[in-house]
């Protein structure tokens, strides 16, 4: 039996590298408080870079316009002095409360943290690909049934098969076409319309009405399976007919859902699926556990990136007590403070 890879030892682990996970680092870097950060997904900025990546944002301090991608880069430039390891495509899964009155945090992946603080910056939960629902396809997972996938990687893999491709949006469309030249694709959406950028939506058209591949409106009714491998999905289309679309690989690009998962488990006050925080210090009802962002509830609370930036700003110094409590923590100024240069490497 393998041993258990060693816990990871670090002052605190901040769940979630959205915006505020990530302004978290810096503020929690200011009190030198090290972090490690955990997100669902493979990429940091959260809702900025998973639904809005390309749209602008009015309403930064000091920012009269960026994207969501923008902002993220941004941010990860700000934190860069403090080197926080980020840990991407991983989930938070669960949290005990140590003997020593810090807390080992565990994820799906196998990591293993232990740590005096948590900060949970959630957001709406952990972005995960939304599930084709066909009772027992899921055997198929990871081998021919694929709900994560990087065509860059697996493209070659499937040249010359029969391929599936469920859903209408930007990754469902550039996974159809680029497939398109070296297998027989199948790309199968509710209704003929496609929300991806106008350039491949046209020239998705084209290339359906060349025979490239081939396109249902419809849902997924049933698959069959002969000698443990899937042969074959069943398609319903809109005028209720059914097609039989052989099928070697499934690919189901169906958008990300957020789930709230077992965070919701821990046994925090929840008030409608939100942490409830006080607002001295964004803990939660639980010492050195603390919620910032959309993830938290209290009166006035509104869900925007400055009021989560302002929640983390105030959950460091609060955090700061607890990790250096023989420190007293008077304000100091970025611009004229000689310890906070030294940790900004400025
Ligand atoms: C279309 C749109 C436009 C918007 N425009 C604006 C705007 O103009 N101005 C503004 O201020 N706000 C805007 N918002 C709101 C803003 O995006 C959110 O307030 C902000 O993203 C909240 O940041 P966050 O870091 O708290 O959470 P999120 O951005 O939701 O990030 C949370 C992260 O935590 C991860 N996570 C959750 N649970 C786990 C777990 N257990 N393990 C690992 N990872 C986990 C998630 O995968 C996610 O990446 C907009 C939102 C949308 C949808």
């Amino acid at each position: 039996v393998a041993a258990a890879p060693p816990a990871i030892e670090t002052d605190a682990v901040v769940i979630g590298a959205g915006p505020v996970g990530l302004f978290q680092v810096f503020q929690l870097g200011l009190q030198e408080i090290r972090a490690h950060v955990v997100d669902s997904l493979p990429r940091p900025g959260g809702q900025c870079v998973e639904l809005y990546a390309d749209k602008p944002i009015y309403d930064i301090p000091g920012i009269p316009v960026c994207t969501g991608q923008e902002l993220t880069d941004r941010l990860l430039k700000q934190i860069a002095p403090f080197s926080a390891p980020l840990h991407l495509g991983d989930v938070v899964t669960q949290l005990v409360r140590g003997s020593d009155g810090g807390f080992e945090v565990s994820t799906r992946g196998g990591l293993h943290f232990r740590c005096r603080v948590l900060v949970i910056a959630a957001g709406v939960g952990a972005f995960a690909p939304r599930a084709l629902k066909l009772a027992g396809i899921e055997g198929f997972e990871g081998r021919q049934v694929f709900h994560r996938f990087d065509l860059h990687a697996q493209a070659a893999g499937w040249a010359g098969q029969d391929v599936a491709v469920i859903g209408g949006g930007a990754c469902a469309v550039a996974a159809a076409l680029r497939l398109a030249d070296s297998a027989r694709v199948t790309l199968v959406h509710r209704r003929d319309d496609f929300d991806a950028p106008p350039a491949e939506v046209a020239q998705l058209r084209q290339r359906l009405a060349g025979g490239a591949l081939r396109f249902i409106a419809g849902q997924a009714s049933g698959f069959e399976e002969a000698d443990g491998r899937l042969r074959a999905l069943t398609v319903l289309d809109t005028d209720s007919h059914e097609h039989r679309i052989p099928a070697d690989a499934v690919l189901v690009a169906l958008g990300l859902s957020p789930k709230l998962g077992p965070i919701a488990d821990w046994g925090l006050a929840l008030d409608r699926k939100q942490l409830v925080v006080d607002t001295e210090t964004f803990q939660t009802g639980e010492r050195g556990i603390f919620a910032v962002g959309d993830i938290n509830t209290y009166p006035g609370k509104k869900k925007l990136i400055l009021c989560g930036f302002h929640e983390a700003t105030l959950a460091a110094f609060a955090a700061a007590a607890l990790v250096h409590p023989e420190r007293a923590a008077p304000l100091q100024y970025t611009t004229t403070s000689p310890k906070l240069h030294r940790l900004l490497g400025v």
